[in-house]
């Protein structure tokens, strides 16, 4: 991790101890970072400059690690980026004097705005010298780009990006920028390129979030280390720092809460001062699909497990603390109404779905013991039929509006299907086994028909019961089982990953690929006869966090009603751009190319026969090294729905894909541990 070492000269002349981290100086360290595919080398560069951050200014290493990971806020403040390319093209021609036209022509040479931007700010004349860019005040003017709305939006916008786009420098004379051109290599410090790719919503570093969460933890036991006036840590302390950061990452997602209390109790005190708190959102736990029930007795063989139902609609954590709990809770937190009671529903990307949901949170108090004091709860919300009693199919779910939904207003009324708890009164509990947290649940919590009910189980192993259970699950319209481990340390919550501890055993996918895939809709091909005021085909990708890129797996034309299509057309057609996106990888033979290209936004779900290899497709097409360059790709792809409640690169992961193609092909019976799914 230690190969990339400081010379001895300060690498950041123009920064005193004390002072504001100059942007300039992250952008050198980005460049460095482009210029490199390497992982050691990408991590060391990154955690080299947070250990300069900890060093000279360690108040501003909360916005550094912001603007490293292109996000700036926790997910559940709700600040979206991804500013639309047109928007982006106005404020980049405004600011540096050129025509839009001619940074549409740029842009359609180039290919990226961020390159887009540096070009015309070199060929800017600079009158006077502006005053330098800090860390700071780049989180702060985006923080306004990202935040303003209501009237006249759009022109606060630009006049935003304006503003930080004028004070940057096309190219900073740091190291990596000698003898660049801007517009064609990689490197190149430019302030303005790295803006401009931050508001696009992709710093396009290799710059995974999870490295950032590494070198970070390197750096600050690095830093302690070094104050005490020791040499360099070992590996083991730099790894045990790793593991303390990743544990209460994975509990606390919030920056804004661990670096403050990182920097203030040292790394290795973080456990005790930063651990699950009601008001803010973890990553959920996900599960592994599987193509049968022998291969859950085969995983699961000598263990005890349980296997649920698995409802159909919407993935919910409701976060309670109630007024008289004895237990305080920081005000500070976005979602918190004040020092005591709260109770807010977060979706499965913690977004606050406290809006959509208003009938949930005024009966919750009905369905809690007198003792409940606090609770963190992990649930299904499912639309449900009052006068058959029974659970409706998904659909049904999607017709509820998902903001300020009035409880009068509501037609389609839910009931909560309860099926964890990660916290119980003042204490985190997802260390206990899932057997210890069931209990709590039924202690918690009292059943109301039709309201909240305990997810229906079966704690069995034998074949014949279980394939019982889940032809009952699906008669009572549950998509099929969840099987969980349920005693031994196995059997913890693991938030944020996909675990081989749950296994999803859906119905209709016995013996086929084992799951439905979430795709990115990247292009689309209008459509022919009836179908050409529409598209009638549209070209799909899955999400490689590793470099992070959209890599395409099908063309899809199936599964389509006439009147979606009519609704996806209309949705769609707003956010089509000129040119894909530099970070979308797909065949370039001309033939091969949709109509038009897309912003990545829109995830679908989508079923397919098998996966098969074509050269058409790029999903996961280096994993398997194949020579020809050819990828993964679904076979007869059929659309089921559309997932909002996903996030472009929430979408199927490429790693995902290719555990699927080798299951399938009898590749690898990989038996790794779980992977990390949320980064
Ligand atoms: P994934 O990212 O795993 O593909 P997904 O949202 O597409 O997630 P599925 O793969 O269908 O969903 O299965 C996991 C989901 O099933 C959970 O996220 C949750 O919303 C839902 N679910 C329903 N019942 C249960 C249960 N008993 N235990 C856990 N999850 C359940």
């Amino acid at each position: 991790q230690l190969t990339l070492k400081s010379s001895g000269k300060d690498p950041y002349p123009d920064w005193k101890p004390g002072e504001p981290v100059p942007y300039a100086a992250l952008c050198t360290t980005f460049s460095l970072i482009e210029m490199t595919t390497k992982r050691l080398v990408i991590s060391s560069h990154c955690s080299l400059f947070l250990r300069q951050v900890l060093r000279l200014t360690p108040q501003d290493l909360l916005p550094t690690v912001q603007l490293m990971i292109n996000k700036l806020a926790a997910d559940y403040a709700g600040i979206e980026l991804g500013i639309g390319e047109s928007l982006i093209m106005k404020a980049i021609g405004e600011s540096t004097g050129r025509s839009l036209q001619i940074i549409k022509a740029d842009q359609n040479e180039i290919g990226d705005l961020g390159l887009v931007a540096a070009k015309s700010r070199s060929n800017q004349p600079t009158m006077f010298k502006p005053k330098p860019l800090t860390v700071r005040g780049v989180l702060d003017g985006l923080m306004g780009i990202a935040t303003v709305s209501g009237d006249g939006s759009q022109g606060r916008k630009i006049a935003g990006i304006k503003k930080l786009l004028s004070a940057a420098d096309a190219v900073h004379a740091g190291k990596g920028s000698k003898g660049i051109d801007i517009t064609k290599d990689k490197g190149g410090a430019s302030e303005a390129k790295f803006i401009i790719r931050f508001l696009e919503g992709k710093l396009r570093l290799g710059l995974a979030e999870k490295t950032v969460l590494v070198a970070l933890a390197h750096a600050m036991v690095i830093h302690e280390t070094e104050k005490k006036g020791n040499k360099l840590p070992s590996s083991e302390k730099l790894a045990e720092g790793e593991a303390v950061l990743k544990t209460v990452y994975s509990e606390l997602p919030s920056y804004e809460v661990i670096i403050p209390a990182m920097v203030q109790h040292g790394i290795f005190n973080l456990r005790e001062n930063c651990k699950l708190q009601p008001g803010v959102p973890l990553k959920p736990m996900l599960a592994k699909p599987t193509k049968s029930i022998t291969e859950v007795l085969d995983r699961f063989e000598g263990k005890n497990f349980t296997c649920e139902y698995k409802y159909d609609g919407e993935r919910a954590q409701i976060h309670y603390v109630a007024e008289d709990s004895p237990q305080q809770y920081p005000s500070s937190l976005p979602t918190g109404k004040g020092a005591k009671g709260l109770s807010a529903i977060f979706s499965r990307n913690s977004e606050d779905l406290s809006k959509k949901y208003p009938d949930i949170l005024a009966k919750l108090p009905t369905w809690i013991k007198p003792e409940t004091k606090s609770f963190v709860l992990d649930c299904e919300t499912v639309a449900w039929d009052l006068v058959e009693k029974k659970v409706l199919p998904f659909q049904q779910l999607m017709t509820r509006k998902r903001k300020d939904v009035k409880a009068d207003d509501i037609t389609v009324k839910v009931c909560v299907f309860a099926f964890d708890m990660l916290f119980y009164n003042g204490e985190s509990i997802v260390q206990k086994s899932l057997r210890e947290r069931r209990d709590l649940l039924h202690e918690a919590f009292s059943e109301i028909e039709g309201e909240f009910t305990f997810a229906q189980h079966g704690d069995t192993s034998d074949l014949e019961e279980i394939q019982t259970l889940l032809d009952e699950s699906v008669k009572a319209s549950c998509e099929g089982l969840m099987v969980k481990m349920l005693d031994t340390n196995e059997s913890g919550y693991e938030p944020s990953k996909r675990s081989r501890n749950w296994l999803k055993v859906k119905k209709d996918y016995l013996s086929g690929i084992g799951d439905s895939l979430d795709l990115v809709v990247l292009g689309a091909y209008y459509g022919r006869g009836k179908r050409t005021s529409v598209y009638g085909a549209f070209l799909l990708a899955c999400y490689n966090s590793a470099n992070e890129t959209y890599e395409t797996v099908c063309n899809i034309g199936t599964g389509f009603s006439e009147a979606i299509l009519e609704e996806l057309h209309s949705k769609l057609k707003d956010h089509t751009i000129e040119k894909p996106k530099p970070f979308y990888s797909h065949s370039n033979v001309p033939k091969d190319q949709p109509d038009v290209w897309f912003e990545p936004r829109f995830v679908w779900e989508v079923k397919t026969a098998d996966l098969t290899l074509s050269p058409r497709y790029k999903a996961g097409a280096a994993a398997l090294g194949d020579s020809s360059g050819k990828g993964i790709s679904l076979r007869f792809p059929r659309f089921i729905k559309e997932r909002d409640d996903k996030k472009a690169d929430e979408a199927t992961g490429s790693r995902q894909v290719v555990e699927m193609y080798q299951k399938q092909e009898g590749v690898s019976k990989s038996k790794g541990p779980s992977v990390d799914d949320d980064f």
